[in-house]
């Protein structure tokens, strides 16, 4: 697949083809017509020409009979000649009548019978032609083709018939035979220089019109190029339109090559596009549609298309990101080039895309299907501020997600969700500092489920608030029994864009502290960057009253959003969480370990503290550990466990360094030291 305008293939080719080759075919065709015509005007010209000169022929036959009729008396044609008679009508002849292609000659009385003849032999036979003669004693010239032997060799002859009359009024024929060769040849001449005139002027008239047919088809081709190109292009931007993604959609789902079609639909919106519009006009709004095209062109390959689906919306079809961590990461990748600022009338605007993503074959194989898809994604991920693979969860009219919404209640009710804990490690000093509370939902026939199974559903059917109260209340107890055992752990939880927007929110959590006997200091509150964005001073004043609380507040998955640290250092918060995403591509990305370095500095520039997630290797802890990172959360250091494991865990986990020196492993891993 190729990006934009490709050259298109299958069905959109049946759109995109060439129009067919006018030119060639009327080369061709014009070309055929003229040969047939002059083949038909060649025999048409010979046929013509021919009758001309046998007619020409006939006629000095009879001019020949009329020299030497004069000379003819009416005896000759009763009685057989004399001798003397005929040596007279022989010199005659020879005289008057015989040429070089006047052969031989003869005159015949009435019935037929030949009196006297060149060819002294037919002197006394008969005329074989009856028909010939009888219209000849009519009145008629006529004449007639026979093979006769002049000197020994085999002649085509012309032979005529032409009547006379004497003066006592009998009649008779004189037969001339005429030599057929010059005829024909002459006839063939004339025919040959006729027609020659004619196809000539066939020809040129044909020459004249070649540039102009040439001309007008080029024309016609680049007008065809035109509306071909209109249909599959969105004008604004240049991008693929809306038919050319469907088309290829179809297309590429409909491949045969391949057995189950794997490919993936993105749905990209654009964020206040309708705000710069208003504020900027429409000129600025095409101008930031035709920038973010160009962004989005250049940020995919080949093996992907690109499409204006109409206003502020693109889509993008990818055969190579087709597993859901593919595609985030090539979402990711989009999101990254559109927030890009762009100067636009002087202004320097940043917009914000969000990205629905749907796949196949796991989310539907036909077109209408994985749009729909993509575009509940899409939806979700305006909500939730990060791109979105399409998961039923996030489909308000699925029934398998209003299910699943009312299961999670019950299990909210039933108290049959878990919380497991993940060890967050001090960097400074090697030891487990606390725990971070994670969900998830023993299910009763879909298994052990993490919170991405799930949390969008809570999210839409409402249940977030009573998540979030569940998963205080249970590992406040849990906290309350590691503080009971002698263990200084402190806890952070999750808390949502909806608790939040909670007036009641800092009560509860106060009360919650209070009931279980907690102080608010050991309490981390953790909130997605994202959310702390889409309402930033609503967030803020949440914030301050839980602060106000003695609560501490750390800011999740820092860096997936688009904020930078100069946007939240007005934010009451106490900790930074850099993304796993950063940290686990340290090693091989030198500008995510700039940015990572930088993040770590700033933050402690700002009075934050510094969470690390994703923690999987001994390389990120060492270079996290230059870094002056002062926490660590991740696999290496512990995976989410049962909160009665933490215990054993938090107690002989003993991290030592000196390890590093020796090249080998930084920490004991948690695992391992519970082992
Ligand atoms: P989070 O708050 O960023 O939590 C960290 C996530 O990263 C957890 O996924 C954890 O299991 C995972 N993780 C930790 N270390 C590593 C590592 O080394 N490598 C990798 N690949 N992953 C690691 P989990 O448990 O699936 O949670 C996903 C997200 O769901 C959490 O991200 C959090 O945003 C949300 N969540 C979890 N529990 C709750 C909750 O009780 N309430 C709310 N509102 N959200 C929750
Ligand atoms: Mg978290
Ligand atoms: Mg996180």
């Amino acid at each position: 697949m190729s990006k934009a305008a490709p050259a298109p293939a299958g069905g959109a080719a049946t759109l995109g083809q060439r129009p067919p080759r006018l030119v060639l075919r009327v080369i061709l065709f014009s070309a055929l017509t003229l040969g047939i015509g002059a083949a038909t005007l060649l025999v048409f010209i010979r046929h013509f020409e021919r009758g001309r000169a046998e007619h020409a022929a006939t006629l000095h036959a009879s001019i020949v009979a009329q020299a030497v009729v004069d000379r003819l008396q009416p005896e000759d044609l009763r009685a057989p000649l004399s001798v003397d008679r005929q040596d007279e009508l022989e010199r005659l002849f020879v005289a008057r009548v015989l040429d070089k292609e006047t052969l031989a000659s003869a005159v015949a009385a009435p019935d037929g019978r030949i009196v006297f003849a060149t060819a002294v032999e037919q002197i006394g036979t008969r005329l074989s032609s009856r028909d010939l003669l009888a219209e000849a004693l009519r009145g008629r010239v006529t004449s007639e083709m026979v093979s006769a032997e002049v000197g020994g060799t085999p002649r085509r002859v012309l032979r005529a018939y032409a009547p006379f009359r004497l003066a006592d009024g009998s009649s008779g024929v004189l037969v001339v035979d005429k030599d057929y060769a010059p005829i024909a040849s002459a006839a063939r001449r004339a025919a040959i220089t006729v027609a020659t005139v004619l196809e000539l002027v066939l020809l040129s008239l044909w020459l004249c019109l070649f540039p102009i047919m040439r001309s007008v088809t080029r024309r016609m081709n680049r007008q065809l190029d035109t509306i071909a190109h209109q249909a599959l292009h969105d004008d604004l931007t240049g991008l693929a339109n809306r038919t050319q993604f469907a088309t290829r959609l179809d297309e590429a789902l409909t491949s045969e090559s391949r057995e189950a079609v794997a490919l993936a639909v993105f749905f990209i919106d654009l964020e206040r596009f309708k705000e710069v519009n208003d504020a900027l006009g429409h000129d600025c709004g095409n101008e930031l549609l035709t920038v973010v095209a160009k962004r989005l062109d250049d940020a995919l390959g080949t093996r992907e298309l690109v499409a204006r689906l109409g206003g502020d919306e693109f889509g993008v079809l990818s055969e190579r990101a087709v597993t859901e961590e593919a595609a985030l990461a090539l979402a990711e990748e989009l999101r990254a080039a559109i927030t890009q600022p762009c100067e636009i009338a002087g202004v320097s605007l940043e917009v914000q895309g969000s990205i629905g993503i749907a796949l196949s074959p796991a989310h539907g194989t036909s077109r209408d299907e994985l749009l729909r898809r993509a575009d509940i994604a899409m939806y979700a991920a305006k909500r939730l501020g990060a791109p979105q693979v399409f998961s039923p969860g996030l489909d308000d009219n699925s029934p398998l997600r209003l299910a699943m919404t009312g299961e999670l209640r019950r299990a909210i009710e039933r108290s049959e969700l878990v919380i497991h804990y993940q060890p967050q490690v001090d960097l400074h000093r090697g030891v487990v500092r606390g725990a971070e509370a994670l969900v998830r939902w023993r299910h009763p026939t879909r298994g052990f489920l993490g919170p991405d199974a799930f949390l969008a559903a809570a999210e839409q059917g409402g249940l977030m608030r009573n998540l979030t109260r569940y998963v205080l209340e249970a590992s406040l107890v849990q906290l309350r029994m590691w503080r009971n055992a002698g263990l200084e752990l402190d806890l952070a939880v999750n808390v949502s864009g909806r608790d939040l927007a909670d007036a009641r929110f800092p009560e509860e959590v106060a009360q919650a502290l209070a009931e279980h006997g907690v102080d608010p200091s050991w309490l981390e509150l953790e909130i997605t960057e994202s959310v702390l964005l889409s309402d930033r001073v609503r967030a803020s004043r949440m914030l301050e009253r839980l602060v106000d609380e003695g609560v501490r507040i750390a800011i999740d998955d820092f860096g997936v959003g688009y904020s930078s640290l100069g946007q939240l250092k007005n934010l009451p918060a106490h900790v930074l969480k850099i993304d796993r995403s950063f940290v686990s591509s340290m090693e091989s990305d030198r500008s995510d370990e700039a940015i990572v370095n930088s993040t770590i500095e700033l933050a402690h520039r700002l009075g934050l503290k510094v969470i690390a997630e994703g923690v999987e290797a001994p390389e990120h802890l060492s270079r996290l550990r230059a870094a002056g990172c002062d926490i660590g959360q991740g696999h290496l250091l512990g995976r989410p466990l049962p909160g009665h494991d933490v215990v054993p865990a938090a107690t002989k986990l003993r991290v030592t360094w000196e390890a590093e020196e020796d090249g080998g492993a930084d920490v004991v891993p948690l695992r391992r030291a519970v082992g």
